[in-house]
């Protein structure tokens, strides 16, 4: 018998479900039932590349006497996940000059005293400017750019937002200081999407798989049941007591399958038969910070329905 491959929202709007399976604060796991596997994949190319996040995209170095090249630190600064709404922020075109709806400032000064231990920089150090840059405004004459010069914001950002910004993750080491040694530095973050540099992708990873299905194609019973349950690293399987002494091998974790095909290597090759749902997904977000993962879906809903919306109106 074929496959049923056609769409029909009428089959869609019946068939699809989200099942939620686990949500923490930065990862979530769910089931996407009823859809195709082009659909899948658009989430998650969405959740990789198109969803914006505020990230370091420019620092002003004062000093750095540390053994890190700037390079390197600039590098290790731009991928620290700060703790921003991406919504409450615009972004900042080639054009615009810093300011409260745009740029997030954070300033870094830490000093290693002669004569103390080494002491390590982390990403807790950086302290959030609500007011915006407080190195000296260059002038048009000094600036190479004077679209590029720097000053506080007309407004304090304490103003403008609910909570507090700071860094996801406070304990990342950005760098280590020796006696003497110094880093002093000032930050501006700015809105921007993976597609353009991963630093902005909300998301350490996305990704999906289908739902294993395990079937055998005829009874296993016995020592060869008990050999099965055995094979199984992941525990797919369980033995069922039957009465007079009698076993046999059940699915009793399909979910957990891992696909290794450990199970259909030697005797049980001809009894078990792999398969995947096609319709039926598994999806993992682990998020970066800037968002809680069942937020980063949601977003990314409205994004795929503005691209149909685009799609249609240009059609029509
Ligand atoms: S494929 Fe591997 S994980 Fe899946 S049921 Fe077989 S042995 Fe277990």
């Amino acid at each position: 018998m074929g496959i049923d491959n056609s769409v029909s929202a009428e089959k869609f709007c019946k068939n699809f479900k989200v099942e939620i399976s686990r949500l923490t604060e930065d990862d979530m796991e769910f089931d996407m039932i009823g859809i195709d596997a082009s659909i899948a994949n658009a989430f998650r190319r969405i959740l990789i590349a198109e969803l914006p996040t505020m990230a370091i995209e420019k620092v002003l170095m004062v000093d750095n006497t540390s053994v890190i090249a700037d390079e390197v630190l600039l590098h290790r600064l731009g991928l620290i996940p700060l703790d921003a709404d991406p919504r409450h922020f615009e972004y900042m075109s080639e054009n615009d000059v810093p300011n409260e709806r745009n740029t997030i400032v954070y300033k870094l000064h830490v000093s290693c005293k002669k004569g103390s231990p080494w002491l390590t920089v982390k990403s807790g150090d950086l302290e959030w400017l609500p007011e915006g840059s407080r190195l000296p405004l260059a002038s048009p004459a000094q600036s190479r750019d004077k679209q590029k010069t720097y000053t506080s914001f007309s407004r304090s950002q304490n103003d403008i937002l609910e909570k507090p910004l700071g860094v996801k993750f406070k304990d990342i080491t950005i760098a280590r200081l020796g006696p003497g040694q110094a880093i002093e530095l000032e930050v501006h973050a700015v809105k921007g999407m993976g597609k353009v540099h991963a630093k902005w992708s909300p998301v350490a990873t996305a990704w999906y798989r289908m739902f294993p299905e395990v079937v055998f194609r005829k009874e296993i019973k016995g020592d060869n049941a008990e050999k099965l349950v055995k094979k199984c690293p992941v525990n797919v399987f369980d033995i069922e007591d039957l009465g007079n002494g009698e076993k046999r091998a059940v699915v009793a974790r399909p979910r957990a399958c891992t696909l290794c095909r450990e199970c259909v290597m030697g005797p049980s090759r001809e009894q078990v038969e792999l398969r995947r749902v096609r319709d039926h997904f598994i999806f993992t977000i682990e998020s970066t910070g800037g968002l809680p993962p069942e937020a980063l879906f949601t977003e990314a809903v409205r994004i795929l329905e503005e691209k149909c919306e685009r799609v249609i109106s240009e059609l029509s």
